[in-house]
């Protein structure tokens, strides 16, 4: 998915793997939990400018704080006011090809929202508005580093009401020849992938990470999206991967990376499968309070795991972690969900 471009790195990261004390639970740690069962917003508004990985547009971007139960949801602003508004939810799906697209019934789309949605799972950004002037989040580096960064930049501010989770309540699996999404009941906040290509490079790979105490920042953020230089022609004939290069991909020929820095790990792919994945299953309207395991997984079956559990009101409930005394009935947060 490249052009014979010059090579221009725009930013080198350095990730940094967590010191173990970090993870013993301490006051600061309570602290961050404490403000963790809140909902919470941006502080400010965080703006950023690119370019789009499939249509090349160039688009302005602006991230805005939202009020309490708003959610996550994207503006046109290119379009007329009462047909712009997008929810950020699995069920305005409408392509998973390659890429995340949301629609609304005016047909206003944005599409390449799951690196995104992935930084504000991570940050635990409940309430945005997100004003965009065209059809595709900008890809900048093909990782959520600089939404991170500008999420970062911003500020983030917990807000008075508890936040919502979805707690899985029943195994819940879709399968599509090798490829398999599980979502499984836990008490935490778990992702685990698994692919396996025929590549000398990628191989087999497999990764878990829990959402908690900066993992998604430091081991999940900055992993970069990838293809193959084979796929390149056919992709741009599908009208595909247009502004892709090696500036914001990870290109792969038969036995080698194409692009100078080489990988940032060296299981970046499976990590840019679980960014994605936490992206997609953002898409849910909360965060997931339970295991999700893929296998060979994309966007497509990520998309389909979530209809598959929403599909029987049995598979989950609503929950808040403030304390148990403080959890509503399943009925009073979905009335409070319709609302909101
Ligand atoms: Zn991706």
């Amino acid at each position: 998915m490249c052009l014979p471009l010059k090579i221009k790195i725009i930013m080198t990261f350095t990730p940094k793997r967590i010191k173990p004390e970090f993870l013993k639970t301490n006051k600061s740690q309570r602290a961050l939990e404490m403000t963790y069962v809140k909902q919470q917003t941006l502080r400010s508004e965080a703006t950023l400018s690119g370019i789009g990985l499939h249509t090349n547009v160039q688009v302005n971007m602006k991230l805005r704080p939202a009020e309490s139960g708003h959610g996550v949801v994207f503006v046109r602003t290119d379009m007329p006011a009462g047909e712009s508004k997008i929810h950020a939810r699995w069920d305005n799906v409408i392509t998973t090809n390659l890429c995340t697209q949301i629609a609304n019934e005016c047909g206003a789309k944005v599409g390449t929202i799951e690196h995104l949605m992935s930084a504000l799972r991570g940050l635990g950004i409940d309430n945005a508005s997100i004003e965009i002037d065209g059809p595709e989040v900008p890809a900048m580096d093909g990782s959520a580093m600089l939404f991170v960064s500008m999420i970062e930049q911003a500020g983030i501010v917990a807000q008075d009401e508890p936040r919502r989770l979805i707690r899985i309540l029943r195994k819940v699996n879709v399968r599509d020849g090798e490829k398999s999404v599980t979502l499984k009941p836990e008490e935490a906040c778990t992702f685990e992938g698994e692919i396996d290509f025929d590549h000398a490079i990628i191989g087999r790979q497999r990764l878990t990470t829990q959402l908690i105490n900066g993992n998604f920042k430091h081991d999940i953020a900055c992993a970069r999206t990838f293809g193959f230089e084979r796929d390149a022609l056919w992709l741009r004939s599908q009208g595909l991967g247009l502004g892709a290069s090696l500036d914001n991909v990870i290109v792969l020929n038969e036995h080698s990376i194409l692009n100078n820095n080489g990988l940032r790990f060296h299981d970046e792919f499976i990590r840019h499968k679980l960014l994605d994945a936490i992206g997609d299953l953002y898409l849910a309207g909360g965060q997931i309070l339970g295991r999700y395991s893929g296998e060979r997984a994309g966007h497509e079956i990520n998309n389909a795991a979530l209809h598959e559990l929403f599909s029987d009101p049995g598979n989950w409930e609503y929950t808040t972690l403030d304390n148990d005394s403080s959890h509503m009935s399943n009925a009073e947060n979905k009335k409070y969900f319709e609302l909101a």
